[in-house]
């Protein structure tokens, strides 16, 4: 079956789906993004990525390319035209196509919206979760406002080219201080010793993970507690166990950093029971 994108208000076979040349997404990552998991044929927390695509947009002053219930209808209808029942939709809105100028173009240019979908085998990330993952760390290059998740990724690029040529699979960017701050394209967490629950706050320097919200509604129900503050390299190395978290990862348990093993060096047994319950307690649209 031929795959099916969205285009600026057309569904457009995947391999011809393209945005011209002067769209300012491609000369200057004037844009912002999001990605839903699809699991079960059902997308995965859609209104708090919806919710925070209007805060990424808010904060570049980028209008809603359409109506947000016309874009939930777009999801959805992008998930079924391709039929994923697991896997994700990636949806972007760049500030539209003008003549190349830095400063925001004229106040009608249309922002732009693609919406494609892509299948991925539930059994790739249940064996990657049984393994767990090893992650590098490297020095945060980044811009102050990563809380915007707009397509500007190249140092995040980067890094994961970096974890890949260690033999790694996902990098934590950590800022000067020696604090982790969070992955290429997860939230970090530690499991300390002592059996707490610990990521940075989303206050600044992150981005504010949905997965990682949900994290908190699923750690409540099993009455665990979570305590949001910086922690080293040095202390997640040292903790019983440490995990990531994103849309298309859920939890991912972390078996390394820097070659150090993590606790036993296994997957541990907060991260599996965490990863357990997220669906049971993510929002679910049906597709
Ligand atoms: N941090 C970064 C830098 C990311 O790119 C992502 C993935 N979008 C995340 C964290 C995790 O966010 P989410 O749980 O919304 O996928």
């Amino acid at each position: 079956m031929s795959r099916i994108a969205y285009v600026n208000g057309r569904y457009v076979p995947h391999a011809r789906a393209a945005v011209h040349v002067e769209d300012r997404g491609y000369q200057f990552a004037d844009g912002v993004y999001e990605v839903c998991e699809v699991k079960h044929g059902f997308i995965i927390d859609m209104s708090r990525h919806l919710d925070r695509l209007g805060r990424s947009l808010g904060e570049l002053s980028i209008l809603w390319p359409v109506h947000r219930s016309a874009l939930q209808r777009i999801l959805v209808e992008v998930v079924r035209r391709n039929r994923i029942r697991n896997g994700l939709v990636y949806l972007q809105v760049t500030r539209g196509v003008a003549k190349r100028d830095h400063a925001f173009p004229a106040p009608d240019t249309r922002p732009a919206l693609v919406v494609t979908a892509s299948r991925m085998s539930p059994g790739t990330s249940a064996s990657m979760a049984e393994a767990g993952i090893a992650v590098v760390t490297v020095p945060d290059n980044r811009w102050d406002r990563v809380d915007i998740k707009t397509v500007g990724l190249l140092p995040n690029v980067l890094a994961r080219q970096e974890a890949k040529d260690a033999g790694a699979q996902e990098a934590w960017f950590v800022d000067a201080d020696g604090i982790v701050m969070e992955g290429s394209s997860t939230n970090a967490w530690i499991v300390t010793r002592d059996g707490v629950i610990v990521t940075r706050s989303a206050e600044y320097g992150i981005l504010r993970g949905i997965t990682r919200t949900t994290l908190f509604d699923v750690a409540d129900r099993l009455g665990v507690k979570i305590e949001e503050r910086g922690f080293t390299v040095a202390e997640a190395q040292e903790a019983r166990e440490a995990f990531v978290t994103s849309a298309t990862k859920t939890v991912m348990p972390v078996v390394s950093i820097n070659g150090r093993p993590v606790g036993n060096g296994h997957p541990g047994s907060v991260a599996a029971a965490l990863r357990a319950a997220f669906f049971d307690i993510a929002e679910k649209t049906d597709a």
